[in-house]
């Protein structure tokens, strides 16, 4: 007997429904993929990146893990976003969290939960570069609400960070990183104000060499407008 015959039993189903309305459905999706958008998000059941936004199969590339990190050691997520990037072409990058993310809150927790503290320490640096603002914030809820939001504008400027998006720029390739974060208890979507489209809006220090130049040589010819010559 087949093992969770009622999944193979719903993805019966869902051909059906979608062969019944579109006979091409599937052979259309076998040939290849052309997303705009890269997804990266929680791994949380209750949020899924798809129907969140109203997007087709085909038209999000996705990657999650516990509670949505970007870490420029992390060779499985650098190696989405190199993809994304420059296989695919994607014009957007969103980065979502969410409120009440359960790996958020253990990273407040004074308690050890196993291999995964060693991932979610690089929520607690986070906490510790904010900890006058969190700290200031009585509201329990309100506080760890802010960290998720300070984890996915800091997962933001990670990605930006990288070699991948700052080599894109600096070939002229338009791509934009967001940072947005999900109400669980209602269904919406929050924008963190976070669009980040050019090294302008980055450190200096995190610019890589060229993205340097680039910005240099921006604001040599910008200067020599500016001054007429
Ligand atoms: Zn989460």
């Amino acid at each position: 007997m087949r093992e969770l015959k009622n999944l193979f039993d719903n993805n019966q189903q869902w051909i059906d429904r979608h062969v019944q309305n579109d006979p091409e459905y599937f052979i259309r999706m076998s040939k290849g993929q052309k997303p705009e958008y890269l997804w990266i998000g929680c791994s949380d059941s209750r949020i899924p990146a798809n129907e969140v936004v109203g997007l087709e199969p085909g038209e999000l590339f996705v990657h999650r893990n516990v509670a949505n990190l970007f870490v420029h050691t992390d060779l499985n997520c650098l190696s989405v976003l190199q993809y994304a990037v420059d296989v695919l072409k994607v014009k957007h990058i969103i980065v979502c969290g969410h409120y009440g993310c359960g790996g958020v809150k253990a990273a407040m927790e004074n308690q050890q939960f196993g291999i995964m503290d060693n991932w979610l320490r690089n929520i607690r640096d986070i906490y510790s570069h904010s900890k006058n603002e969190l700290d200031s914030i009585d509201d329990q809820e309100a506080r760890f609400n802010r960290l998720v939001e300070l984890s996915v504008l800091q997962q933001a400027h990670n990605v930006c960070h990288t070699t991948i998006i700052q080599n894109a720029w600096s070939r002229g390739q338009p791509l934009c990183i967001h940072g947005w974060v999900y109400d669980l208890a209602q269904g919406k979507l929050h924008d963190l104000d976070c669009c980040i489209s050019s090294p302008d809006h980055l450190e200096k220090a995190y610019l890589t060499p060229q993205t340097f130049y680039l910005n240099g040589n921006l604001l040599k010819r910008t200067l020599s407008r500016f001054l007429g010559r």
